[in-house]
């Protein structure tokens, strides 16, 4: 992936290994404990386009009604996405998470992920994506927070900051954004710095007016350079 690179890496590599110090400080150091890979899917199908507080309490109440997988599993659409309503899009939700219970078992002969281990990055990552409703990022946040694995996620807060922050180009896709910036962070920084971004993204650099006056990582900031001009 060199040709997606922007030029600069060695200033970028500088200005992420300043920023990951100042968010460690700021934010504190996030440590990877072990989940499991079917709950991390789930949990990750519930939280797209919406809030953390929304799909915790859709996942709250998945677990209460469906204490295992194969109640999951043998419920109705219909009535799971009754359960997941305050996630939104619930009946789009709820398809993903029942064929993908269907399509795990169907393809593996039991509701668990653990293979995933003895795949290859991109194997592990290519055969995830094979579900409807799991796409790279759903895909690299399994591998990540399940497995431990050698990947960064990016999600719409990760990519946002990152760009504003020089680290990608202003073009580049969060597809393309995966592979660039998982060859800058050091790997076992992954976890701490995807964790961190996000917060930095939900809390200071939002979408619209971004807080750049109480920002940690003004002096760090191409969007922040650029906008003082
Ligand atoms: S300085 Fe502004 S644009 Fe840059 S990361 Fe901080 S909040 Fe975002």
């Amino acid at each position: 992936m060199t040709a997606l690179r922007v030029t600069g890496t060695k200033e970028i590599s500088r200005n992420i290994r300043a920023a990951d110090k100042i968010l460690g400080r700021v934010f504190g150091n996030p440590v990877l404990q072990g989940n499991d890979a079917v709950a991390v899917l789930v949990g990750c199908i519930l939280s797209q386009a919406t809030t953390d507080k929304q799909s915790d309490a859709a996942n709250q109440a998945l677990i209460k009604k469906y204490p295992t997988w194969a109640k999951l599993r043998d419920a109705r659409v219909s009535e799971i996405a009754r359960v997941i309503r305050s996630a939104g899009l619930a009946n789009e939700k709820a398809c993903y998470i029942k064929h993908a219970l269907q399509y795990i078992e169907r393809e593996r002969g039991a509701i668990n992920l653990d293979f995933l281990n003895d795949l290859s990055e991109r194997d592990a990552r290519k055969w995830l994506m094979q579900m409807e409703g799991v796409g790279p990022k759903t895909a690299s946040i399994v591998l990540l927070f399940a497995q431990k694995r050698n990947v960064f996620p990016v999600d719409t807060h990760v990519h946002r900051v990152t760009r504003r922050l020089g680290w990608i180009d202003e073009k580049t896709s969060a597809e393309q954004a995966h592979q660039i910036l998982e060859g800058l962070i050091p790997p076992q920084r992954y976890y701490a710095m995807h964790i961190n971004l996000i917060r930095l993204g939900r809390e200071i650099c939002h979408a619209r007016n971004p807080r750049c006056e109480i920002c940690p990582l003004k002096d760090l900031c191409k969007y922040y350079r650029q906008s003082r001009k």
